[in-house]
């Protein structure tokens, strides 16, 4: 098995020195820049393009799926094997979105098998982009609480309603939508979980503009959309349980990861603190410490859900819920003490120092964003107050 493996590694090794381009292999030089597909694919330069396009053609945008549906087959193993490969050159994502990150791993769960072949290989192609539809101005947190109706009329469902918070509504080309199925029921039974073409007539998008002029949110409004019955996954009430597998999938995604494709690496503050960058006293030195400590206790506690994963043990509910609290508080202080060792000198809206990918001061403002989106710090807590602790 180890022979196999180191096989397997040193043929990775060899197809991406052969494949991926060298202005792939250093930090993305904007927030979540590589390619989100879709049916308009863009793409900021040629190197993106054929790296995309290789990697696609290679299978290892999805590397764990199966071959049937699009992915690779890489057993668990393998795929951390060429996750490894991949960080040693640096290599960018070449396919980042919601239909990779989490509708993916749900279908595979609880589609049909039309939905498993229709769905999931233009996903991991990169020829759908998708949104996620949940939050509604009176369902955030409280997301069982969805009002977007889907009335059963026979071979169809009828949706009407809105969603808010739309990360890229605008620019999807398909939505995986919590609709309410049954509002006779326990709030949590009459939940569906909807696929919904954007192209659908009845589907409007208004980007919500944000205080730095971007527009990433946006308002959805349904009005008299007719959605085919085979869109809907798992049974009219079984919803719940699928947004919430869909969201532990999210969570760990948005702990796990730091989105610029800058990988900190403990240490690298003290670096940028010795290179010049700031007063160095020492409640900063001692705040540096504490951070590497912490950020490198997280590594190895994300690494063992990684193991106990590939091992079969079957993972908590609550598991999702550490990983996103702690990773984004750690982002947020990491991004706090970068500007504490900057200074006024990282001050600056457009450009930052060489040494950094994004603009600090977007990059220090954007982190606060992580202990919201999928789910709020406060809700990470209620949860593994709940589940891991049992109070
Ligand atoms: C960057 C980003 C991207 C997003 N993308 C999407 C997307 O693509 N699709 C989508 O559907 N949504 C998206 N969201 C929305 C996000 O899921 C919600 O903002 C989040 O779930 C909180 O809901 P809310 O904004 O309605 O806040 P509320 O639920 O109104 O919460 C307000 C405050 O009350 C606290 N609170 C609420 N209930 C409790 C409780 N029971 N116990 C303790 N404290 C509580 C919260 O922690 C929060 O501080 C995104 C959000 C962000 C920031």
């Amino acid at each position: 098995m180890t022979a196999d493996l180191d096989i397997f590694r040193a043929e990775a090794r060899a197809w991406l020195e052969a494949n991926c381009p060298s202005e792939m292999r250093m930090p993305m030089t904007a927030e979540f820049g590589a390619p989100w597909g879709g049916r308009k694919p863009t793409f900021d330069s040629d190197a993106q393009r054929i790296w995309f396009e290789r990697m696609v053609e290679r299978r290892w945008t999805a590397p764990t799926w199966p071959v049937e549906y699009g992915g690779a087959g890489l057993s668990v193993e393998e795929a951390h094997v060429l996750g490894d490969e991949l960080r040693r050159i640096k290599a960018r994502p070449p396919l980042i979105g919601t239909g990779l990150w989490m509708l993916g791993p749900a279908l595979l769960r609880y589609g049909t098998e039309a939905q498993k072949r229709v769905h999931l290989p233009a996903i991991a192609r990169g020829e759908i982009r998708w949104c996620q539809g949940y939050s509604e101005p009176g369902a955030g947190s409280d997301l069982a609480s969805v009002r977007t109706r889907a009335e059963d009329r026979g071979d169809h469902f009828l949706v009407n309603g809105s969603k808010i918070w739309t990360s890229y509504a605008n620019l999807s080309d398909w939505m995986c939508c919590l609709v309410r199925t049954d509002p006779n029921v326990r709030k949590q039974l009459g939940i569906g979980f909807l696929l919904i073409d954007m192209a659908s007539p009845g589907v409007s998008t208004k980007p919500i503009v944000l205080i730095d002029g971007t527009a990433d949110f946006c308002e959805t409004f349904f009005d008299d959309v007719v959605v085919p019955k085979e869109n809907l996954v798992g049974a009219s009430g079984e919803g719940w349980s699928i947004a919430k597998y869909l969201m532990s999938h999210e969570r760990e995604m948005i702990g796990g990861s730091e989105f610029e494709g800058e990988l900190p690496e403990a240490g690298s503050l003290g670096r940028m603190l010795a290179a010049g960058h700031g007063q160095g006293d020492a409640l900063l030195r001692a705040d540096i410490v504490r951070y590497d400590v912490d950020f490198l206790a997280f590594q190895l506690t994300v690494q063992r859900f990684k193991d106990e994963r590939a091992h079969g043990m079957p993972e908590t509910p609550a598991s999702a819920s550490i990983l996103k609290l702690a990773g984004a508080n750690l982002e947020i202080r990491r991004k706090e003490l970068t500007m504490s060792i900057g200074g006024t000198a990282l001050l600056s809206w457009e450009t930052g120092p060489a040494h950094a990918a994004v603009p600090p001061t977007k990059s220090w403002l954007r982190a606060r964003a992580s202990a919201i989106a999928g789910g709020t710090n406060e809700i990470q807590l209620n949860i593994i107050a709940k589940h891991a602790l049992g109070l």
